[in-house]
Order: structure tokens, then sequence, then C-alpha cells
């Protein structure tokens, strides 16, 4: 009997696109990927989709600092995502962005949906405005005296040197950290969505009430709703300049980027329900469609608060989730994970190392429970969950037996399974259910418990029978063929419930052994098997050392930002633009790493007109399409002299769009900035270096 077929529109948290992914990220979407695979497996319709969260001040600072537009520095760091997604094999049937023109169009329908229904309200407030960048000063970017201890350059909604929280008005002394002017206060009207009105608390008492939430995040939105201040209004508007949505019928105005991110998860639904051909609002007032989201305890006043008000409120076809998932933070060895210390674990220099992806996808199911705990790794019980369960357990039973199968019965897997064997597979078979239950509930760490224990009692088996004694005996045959087929049987149970969170793995398996994990409720038996190849080696520790920066190369602890809201911080956290001269006293090989340098054949040289300074060069470094460079050059080389040469070029460098066209990489030079050697020397490989040779 099969249940009903589920829809399922399942979400992770959108990342704000200012930076590439950290470890959080990558754990909250194995958690997603691991529980969308199970769904597909049992057969339902699954629609798993994110974007970029590409709107906001910083992005618009970082973006203006770097001399490029928010969109291209938006671009530059979605060209990134897909190398850290396919790498942990992580598959998004969509992945879109909130700067984009469904999200403009869903963003201003429900807000002018909350306006006609009176959600949504004027006021003037007061606000701090730096004089010399033309612009409101979001807290984050006003520092001042701490009105209670005095101490200097703290943020403007909270002291880090005695934990006050105040409102930026509050500080002495303020200045922009933008432009080190004073701040001005200004008048300005905001928009504010009504979250105070009763019909919003009404409605929010039901909603995170029952299974929705899980009890602790029901139990703190019920604290928020009860709080004796009663929820306050949202500020739901900015003024410009800001990089966002412009707000219907209010000139200058846009809407702050957190009413925007989560109508993201519907715009990217919308975008991939496009290209299926589908209709986006027929799935949404589909009875059976569920919406789930999982995020991180960070965000939940947004995801149980705000955004089903908004939602419920905004009316049909619009339906407020079914799901809020929340899940706690990675730390390292027991601590928050910093950068400042060398603790945190760089996805892409994991990838990079070598590592295999689908260890740490089974670290993170054999970490992972239901509630909002935090996940901690540490090398020690990464290499026991690794090498000792997976591959000491798991792996070890075919790697012990499948070679037998095929050297000395042709490839055929016998069903002869006697008494002991076919109890042993019926036992395995009987915790299909139970396992999918675990997975179903988010339960994984109690999923691969069971796995584990199954893979032991396999292990006890295939010990007890010792194919590898009974292939040396004469007259053994049938015993030796009925061990082994036991045993590649019950390995292929094992890796059906494992197959959502090391899918890699599972289609390894499924070429060997000629089946396949498509199904969770496939109960069909081996026929014929082809020779055995490693599945999975073991991690080698000098991986995990070469993971973590030794100690010497930890640059000095900068102090810490507070945690709460990480994400809303991360809209609100300064960027402080460093000036290019401002050494680090050291650099991370992390750091190093980001920088590709390529060996580069310069094609073509030619002077731009219009231009003093520059020299547009062509480069070949291997690509099919030479790049396209805008070197400051001019004054010290005859573009004539320079074609045909090798240089060196900075090649992941973001795609600058300059008034004569696109600079898409920048070439080294030698100054001397003191001035007693005048001119510019550009950078040349020793002989035999070829065009496109990575320079590290
Ligand atoms: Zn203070």
């Amino acid at each position: 009997m099969t249940a009903p077929q589920r829809k399922l529109f399942v979400t992770t948290a959108l990342p704000y696109a200012n930076a590439p992914f950290h470890i959080g990220h990558i754990m909250e979407y194995t958690q997603a990927d691991i529980w969308v695979r199970y769904q597909r497996m049992r057969g339902h319709e699954v629609h798993f989709v994110c974007a970029d969260d590409a709107h906001g001040a910083p992005i618009m600072l970082k973006a203006e600092a770097e001399g490029i537009t928010p969109q291209a520095l938006v671009a530059g760091i979605a060209a990134g995502r897909p190398q850290y997604l396919d790498g942990f094999h992580i598959h998004f049937d969509n992945w879109h962005s909130t700067d984009s023109a469904e999200n403009v169009e869903l963003s201003q329908d429900i807000y002018v949906r909350l306006r006609d229904a009176g959600f949504i309200d004027r006021k003037v407030i007061e606000q701090f405005f730096d004089p010399v960048k033309s612009m409101f000063l979001p807290d984050r970017y006003i520092k001042g005296e701490c009105p209670r201890c005095g101490a200097k350059d703290q943020y403007g909604d909270n002291c880090e040197s005695c934990g006050a929280v105040y409102a930026p008005t509050e500080l002495k002394n303020p200045y922009s950290a933008l432009s080190g002017a004073t701040p001005v206060i200004k008048q300005s009207e905001h928009f504010f969505f009504r979250l105070s009105d009763p019909r919003c608390v009404e409605f929010l008492r039901g909603w995170t009430q029952g299974e929705r939430l899980q009890p602790q995040i029901a139990n703190k939105a019920n604290e928020w709703l009860e709080s004796g201040d009663g929820l306050a209004d949202w500020d739901i508007s900015r003024d410009e300049p800001y990089f966002g949505i412009p707000i219907p019928d209010a000139p200058g105005k846009y809407f702050y980027v957190w009413l925007d991110a989560p109508i993201g998860y519907l715009a990217s639904l919308k975008n991939h329900f496009h290209k299926l051909g589908g209709d986006m609002a027929a799935f949404l007032a589909d009875k059976q469609t569920e919406q789930i989201h999982f995020i991180g305890k960070d965000i939940v006043y947004f995801h149980c608060l705000f955004w089903p008000a908004m939602l419920h409120f905004a009316g049909k076809p619009y339906k407020v989730p079914d799901n809020v998932f929340v899940h706690g933070f990675m730390t390292v060895s027991g601590e928050k994970m910093s950068k400042s210390r060398g603790t945190g674990i760089s996805p892409l220099r994991y990838l990079e190392l070598g590592m295999n992806a689908e260890w740490m996808r089974y670290y993170i199911a054999a970490k992972l429970n239901a509630n909002v705990e935090d996940v901690d790794f540490t090398s020690e019980d990464f290499l026991a969950r690794v090498n000792s369960d997976l591959i000491g357990k798991y792996v070890n039973i075919a790697s012990r037996c499948a070679g037998f199968v095929t050297k000395r019965f042709g490839g055929q897997v016998s069903t002869d399974f006697g008494d002991d064997g076919a109890a042993l597979l019926a036992s395995i078979a009987a915790a299909s259910g139970p396992v999918g239950d675990f997975l179903e509930g988010r339960e994984y760490s109690k999923a691969i418990r069971e796995i584990m224990a199954l893979a032991d009692r396999t292990n006890e088996y295939v010990n007890a029978n010792a194919p590898w004694e009974l292939a040396k005996l004469a007259g053994r045959e049938a015993d030796l063929h009925r061990v082994c087929s036991v045993a590649l049987n019950a390995f292929v149970r094992l890796t059906r419930m494992l197959a959502p969170v090391m899918p890699a793995v599972a289609g390894k398996v499924a070429r060997l052994l000629n089946c396949d994990f498509s199904r969770w409720d496939d109960t069909r038996l081996l026929a014929t098997i082809n020779p055995y190849e490693h599945l999975m080696t073991r991690v080698d520790p000098k991986q995990l050392e070469a993971l973590f920066p030794p100690p010497e190369n930890i640059p000095p602890a900068a102090p810490e930002q507070p945690q709460r809201h990480s994400q809303h911080q991360t809209h609100e956290a300064v960027e402080e633009a460093k000036k290019a001269d401002d050494f680090e006293p050291f650099i991370s090989i992390d750091d190093f790493g980001k920088v590709d340098l390529r060996i580069a054949k310069i094609v073509s040289a030619e002077h731009v007109e219009g231009a003093a300074k520059l020299l547009k060069l062509q480069l070949d470094i291997g690509e099919p399409k030479p790049r396209q460079v805008f070197a400051g050059i001019k004054s010290a080389y005859d573009p004539a002299t320079l074609v045909g040469r090798m240089t060196v070029m900075v090649a992941n460098l973001a795609p600058r769009k300059m008034k004569f066209g696109m600079s898409e990489g920048m070439v080294l030079a030698a100054s001397d900035d003191s001035g007693t050697t005048p001119g510019l020397f550009i950078l040349s490989p020793d002989s035999g270096a070829t065009p496109g040779m990575r320079v590290k």
C-alpha cells in the first residue's frame, strides 16, 4: 500500500550575497537535501529551491567600495555557488536571486495587498543621517562612545564592552563608520507592517501552536506573543540610496531587505515553475501542497512571526508555511566558528584538500537531531565516525564479500540464504520503517545509529561464517556463495537507507551491484554483480591537520561581534572598506588561496580613446576566449611592445564595469610608492610557463 503522494515546496534560508558559503550553510543545505532525497525515494513530488539574498545596504556599500555595480557583485558571488553545491552533492531544483523580476512583482503584490487590508502604517521617525554620504545610517554604521560605560568605538545598537543596549541617538560623540563625519539627526517617513494589529496577534497565536513548530520554537514564539509589551510594528522601508525593490507609489522609498528576502522563496519557486512550464499559483492553491522552510535558530523571529503574518493577510494564492524546521549552529571543538581564531572550517578548502564530501554529509547526519541544538565538530570524532563506523563497519561488508562472488561464482548472487541469513535480511528489512520515520522526523542521528547497529549485526554474521576461511576449504563452495550473497544483499539494504545521506556512494554501489536506489520500499534481491571497486577511502589525519590552519598562521584575534541575529547582522554588519595599503600582519594560506593567479599571454594591447592612464589588453589564460583587462600602465608601456609577452594576472577578481567596457581581471605590476624609482613594471614568468598555468 502506498500513501497518497505529497506535494512539497521546500526551501533553505537565503544566503546573503556578499560572501561565499561557510560551513553553516553547508550543514543546513545538507540537512534539507537529505530530507528532500528521502521524500523523493518515497515517491513524493518535491520542489526544492533557494536563491541569493541580494539587496540591502551592505551589498550596496561593498559594491561601491569595489567600484562595481551591486548587480556585478552579486553575480560574482552567484557564480561561485555551484562549486560548493555540486561539491557537497546538494541538489536544489532551482537557484535564483531576490534581485529578480519575479521578486519585484511578488514583493510589490504582497505589499499592496497588505496595505489595502490596513496592515501598513506610515510614521515619521528620527534617524542619523550622514551628511557626506547623503544617506541615512543603519545602526551598525554608526559608532561612538557607549552612553553607559564610555567605551570608545562602539556600534549604534549595543556596547561590546559592557553589553548595554541602546538607540544610536544615545551614543556620545557619534560618527559615521562610512565617512567619519558627525551624523545629523533627520526626520523621514517610514512604512511599518502592523504586527501589533489584534488580527495579527490572534492569527499568530493559532499558527505558532500545534505540530507546525518544534516545541522549543513554539515556546519562544509564545514568549514573544505574550510578553507585556506586545509585538512591535516592523519598519519595512528604507530611504534612497538603497539597493532594493521600490515601494509602489512612494518615490525614494525601498523595501527593507528583510521584507523581500523571504519572498525570494516564492520568486525562486515561480522562476522554477516558469522553467517547468507549470503554474505556481495553482500549485500553492492546491490543498495538498506543503510549504516547508529549513532555517537556523538566529532567524526564527522573521520566519515565525513576520513571514506567516505577511502571507496570511496577503491572501490567496499565498499560503502560510506548514512547517518551519529550525536547526542550531555548527561549532568547532565547542567554540563558535571564528575566522580570526582560525577555528572555522572552510568548505572550499575541505573540497580542495580532496576530502570526500560524503564524509562530511555522513558526519553531519550522524550528529543532527530534530532539536535546536548546535552540532559540534571535532577532528577526533570525525575520524572515528568516518574511519571506524562508515568505512570500518559499512564499506567493509562489501569489500570483504564482493570479490568472492565475482571471482568464484561469475558474479552470480545466490538466492539461498539459509535460516540465519534469511533472518538477518528480514531484520534489516524490518528496520526500514523506523529508519524512514527517523529521516522523516529529521532525527538523522537516530537513523544513523540504527543503520550502524544493523551493520554491526551483518559484520557479526560475516565474522561468524568467515568467508575467507571457507574460500580455502574444499567442498565449501555453496557455503561461501551463500554467506557472501547474504552479506551483499544486507549491504544493499543498508545502502538504501544511507542513500539520502550519501547519494554518490549509493550511485557507485548501484553500478557495481546492478541495483538502484530510487525507491525506499524496493525489496528486490541482487542477481549479478560487477567486479568490486573501492567505494571510499579512509580519512587521513593529515588532511584534518591541513583543514585547520596551524597556530602560526592565525592572525591576532579580532574582537568578536555579538552573535545574536547573525543573519540579520550580516545584512547590517559594517563592511569596513579597508584601504589597499592597510596590510594585515599575517594572512592565512586560505586567504592567499582565494587569489587565482594565472600566467597570461598578452594577445593584443591598444590605447583607449579618452583614457589617460589605461591600456586595453586581451589576455590568453588558456580559456576559449581571451579576457579583456584595462590596465593602468599606459605611462610605462608602448602597446606594440607588449603583444606576445607573458605576464601574471589575477583571474578571479570580480568583473568590473568601467567607463570603457568590462574589465575581467587585473595585471600585476610593481611600483615604488616612495617615488625613488619612478615607473611601473609588469611581471614576467620564467621561460617555459604557458598561458593558464596557476601561480601559487
Ligand atoms: Zn558600554
